[in-house]
């Protein structure tokens, strides 16, 4: 998605090789414009899946999320981070190592959202290892829902989360792919279709 990428180019500040800080319009301020082209291009790509349900974590996640169910027509559920918790009855609850706390956390979502009969599409705005993603999914099914594939912002393919969530079967679309961040530049994968 060229206007994204634009935006990176722009205003991606690069912290490490390994981290990229996007918080002038994804992850603090967030641009309200450039989220709904973010959530019409979710909502074209999963057009044809009959999704019921959009699925992403607190707190990042729920900028892209809303704009992509709001597009779909179809509520938008966002999975709680809790440090631990007791057991419940009333939840589904997952662990997620967070890439950048570098902690685990409880990641919960109320019984009363999820259903079997949902198709559900998962978004979040960064992938790296693929553990929230695939922790999200994890709770779908623990719902009985099918996933009808997992929407990410900003992909860095120079981790394993893409390969992850494809080696266990879903669809991935990642809106941009960057394939470096070495000498503190972003690199796009060359393949990048431009919509
Ligand atoms: P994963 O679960 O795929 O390992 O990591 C994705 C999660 O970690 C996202 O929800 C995002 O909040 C955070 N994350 C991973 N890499 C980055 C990054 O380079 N920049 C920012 N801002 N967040 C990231």
């Amino acid at each position: 998605m060229k206007l994204l990428q634009d935006k990176v180019l722009s205003e991606g500040i690069v912290l490490s090789e390994q981290v990229l800080k996007v918080d002038s319009f994804l992850n603090h301020q967030m641009d309200p414009v450039l989220m709904k082209e973010v959530g019409k291009e979710f909502a074209r790509l999963f057009q044809a899946e009959g999704i019921t349900k959009v699925l992403t974590i607190e707190s990042s996640g729920i900028a892209p999320a809303i704009m992509a169910s709001l597009e779909l027509e179809v509520p938008m559920i966002f999975a709680r981070k809790q440090k631990s918790l007791t057991l419940r009855e009333d939840i589904y609850v997952e662990k997620v190592y967070s890439f950048t706390k570098e902690q685990s956390n409880d990641v919960t979502v109320s019984k009363k959202f999820l259903f079997p009969n949902d198709r559900v599409l998962i978004i979040d705005d960064f992938l790296a290892h693929g553990e929230a993603a695939l922790g999200l999914a994890r709770i779908a099914e623990q719902a009985g829902a099918s996933v009808a594939g997992i929407g990410i912002v900003i992909e860095k393919s120079f981790q394993s989360g893409a390969k992850r969530i494809q080696d266990a079967g879903y669809r991935v679309e990642s809106l941009v792919r960057i394939a470096s961040l070495a000498g503190g530049k972003v690199t796009f994968m060359t393949e990048e279709t431009v919509h």
